[in-house]
């Protein structure tokens, strides 16, 4: 059987989970948690960095840092996570759902200007498959606009956008805010983890204290006060020093994490090019401005009952290939909620996409089994 996905663990995790344990703090803010601050401030650049328990919970803080009101509008695409929404949705946002593009399951930048008005305050591209959105096209209109941009990159570490000026940065270092996942599913994990990126300096201390129950405890442990005292709102965002502790193991080994990955998105690219010759299934495009991190390998089917037969014929061949993101606009949530208008992109991934055993460990020979079976399925 080859499964849709095998958490890899470097061998580690464990050790550093020891060492956490006996170092006597084990909540949160410890020596492990410190090391991947800093592991992430110098690799990427970025301005300050907070683990979270969950991406879910960076963009909560996120949503809070940017002082969501109800009936504020935060536009984003309908074709993610529900996390992406819910977080804006439980300071009382109204979501505006945008499409995506023709080419990528991100959102359609060319569509969302139109959907601007007076009561939005932020836009939220999900950087999909950690393949970047056009953010030069966003940031602009974020100015023009004066709005909020808070990247939603939860699969998009190690990830990267050249802009016009031909500069390349890391994904989740453009936004003002930036959520980053550490669930076992990403490509570096913690089993359950995240992390939200601060790259607006005026949020920093306010996010320390939202993240310690809207106490200003991490200035008290740095001897900034001399008693902590309940000063905001906040809840409690941030993880054990275990989970940081298995984290450091996996940063550690993220260069060769990352390159074993992209190894094996591009043996799929390449056994499957023949069916996309022919026409009968598309591969994942990358835009000229977009960098490739492994995150994921998908199929388009050309509609659902193709996708249906193809995931059963790899199920009767004892391989777990799996769809996700069933359009937001139109879930039993929020479809009353939503303006009504369609969104034929989204609806189009919705139905077509299928995303192929993409982890690590697995060999050549996985791969190769793999492509026969969708090659021999189809001719
Ligand atoms: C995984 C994921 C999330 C949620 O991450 P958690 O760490 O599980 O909360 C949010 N958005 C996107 C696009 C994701 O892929």
């Amino acid at each position: 059987m080859i499964p849709f996905n095998k958490p890899y663990l470097t061998g580690k995790e464990g050790h550093y989970i020891y060492q956490a344990v006996l170092s006597g703090k084990i909540s949160g803010d410890g020596i492990f948690t410190k090391k991947c601050h800093d592991f992430f401030e110098k690799k990427y650049g970025f301005n300050k960095c907070l683990l979270t328990t969950s991406c879910t919970d960076a963009l909560e803080m996120a949503a809070l840092l940017i002082d969501i009101q109800p009936g504020d509008e935060v536009i984003m695409p309908s074709y993610t996570f529900v996390s992406t929404s819910n977080a804006f949705v439980l300071r009382g946002a109204k979501i505006v759902f945008c499409d995506s593009r023709t080419d990528h399951p991100g959102i359609d930048e060319d569509a969302i200007e139109a959907l601007i008005t007076d009561k939005t305050k932020a836009i939220v591209p999900v950087h999909y498959a950690g393949v970047a959105c056009d953010m030069d096209k966003i940031m602009d209109l974020a100015a023009k606009y004066k709005l909020y941009v808070v990247e939603d990159a939860a699969q998009a570490i190690d990830s990267y956008y050249t802009g016009r000026d031909g500069v390349k940065r890391p994904l989740g270092s453009i936004g003002h805010l930036a959520a980053f996942s550490f669930h076992e599913t990403k490509n570096i994990m913690a089993g359950e983890g995240g992390m939200l990126v601060i790259n607006d300096q005026k949020f920093a201390d306010r996010a320390e204290i939202i993240r310690e129950k809207g106490t200003n405890r991490s200035k008290f442990f740095r001897g900034e006060v001399d008693k902590y005292g309940w000063v905001d709102m906040g809840s409690s965002f941030l993880p054990s020093d275990i989970i940081a502790a298995f984290l450091y193991a996996q940063i550690e080994n993220i260069d060769e994490i990352q390159r074993r990955r992209k190894e094996i998105w591009h043996a799929y690219s390449r056994l499957l090019q023949p069916l996309q010759d022919k026409g009968i299934i598309g591969l994942p495009v990358i835009p000229d401005f977009a960098s490739n991190n492994g995150h994921m390998f998908y199929i388009t089917l050309k509609d659902i009952d193709a996708r249906t037969a193809l995931i059963a014929d790899l199920k009767a061949n004892n391989i777990y290939a799996v769809f996700h993101y069933l359009s937001l606009h139109k879930s039993p949530f929020y479809e009353a909620k939503h303006d009504g208008r369609v969104l034929p992109e989204t609806d189009r991934y919705t139905d077509c996409i299928l995303r192929l055993p993409m982890f690590y460990e697995l060999t050549e020979d996985n791969i190769k089994s793999i492509s026969e079976v969708i090659i021999n399925y189809f001719v």
